[in-house]
């Protein structure tokens, strides 16, 4: 069976999902008592935090391409980075490692392509909903119309992903504000909406709304499932 690689870490409260839902995935594909082979380094959020506020993603990416490493080292023959954020440095951790890279808003972008979706709102970190790493993808490889909250309501998102989130907080009033944005999005015009931080899943989910979610953390941890099912070196 395939080694699927994770860098992890950003936050661990994440990490812990993709833990979870990568295995769920090759239990329900195989059955009995298959579990998936695993190698993660997990890193201290911390300073990458720090690093990312700062504005130096070059020493985020040092970091990460050296986790990377090891994580290929240990065995892994794909590596996920366990969070949407952190895909901004994605170029430099990718030609740090010979392993292949199973981009998120890769795994993203296909399954909107398969449900027919053109246009989607996108919630994440600041990050994610204002640079070109994440959006550029979906509307250049894509052609995906991507719609953000605004400013005022943006600021909203990013915080509670870094004030409560990350720090396993779940607060009803936080969850409000992300259903009402959410809601604000479908009027726009948005078929659907992508969960494009890999903790909001923990605060909202598809039976709080009728607007359909896209939860990446699933999407990712199900991207590495296939692959280790389809693997053509798959044996048992
Ligand atoms: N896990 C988050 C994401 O998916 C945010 C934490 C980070 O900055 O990496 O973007």
């Amino acid at each position: 069976m395939k080694t699927i690689g994770l860098l992890g870490g950003m936050s661990w409260e994440s990490s812990l999902g993709y833990y979870r839902a990568i295995n769920e995935g090759i239990k329900e594909a195989l059955g009995g008592l298959h579990s998936a082979k695993i190698a993660m380094v997990s890193v201290d959020f911390d300073p990458i935090e720090k690093l990312q506020n700062s504005g130096d993603w070059q020493g985020t990416a040092e970091i990460l391409s050296n986790a990377a490493k090891q994580v290929q080292a240990a065995g892994a023959d794909c590596l996920l980075i366990c969070t949407n954020t952190m895909h901004k440095v994605a170029p430099q951790i990718e030609s740090a490692i010979e392993i292949p890279l199973l981009h998120i808003a890769d795994a993203t972008a296909e399954v909107l392509v398969e449900k027919g979706i053109n246009n989607v709102g996108l919630l994440g970190t600041a990050f994610t909903m204002e640079q070109d790493f994440y959006k550029g993808r979906l509307k250049d490889n894509y052609g995906m119309n991507v719609i953000i909250p605004n400013e005022l309501d943006r600021e909203i998102i990013h915080n509670v992903i870094y004030q409560e989130l990350c720090l396993g907080q779940i607060n009803l009033t936080s969850k409000d504000e992300y259903l009402r944005i959410i809601k604000c999005l479908a009027e726009q015009g948005a078929e659907a909406v992508i969960l494009g931080c890999t903790e909001i899943g923990m605060l909202v989910n598809q039976d709080d709304t009728n607007v359909v979610l896209l939860d990446t953390t699933h999407i990712h941890a199900q991207k590495a499932v296939e692959y280790t099912i389809n693997a053509e070196s798959y044996n048992k």
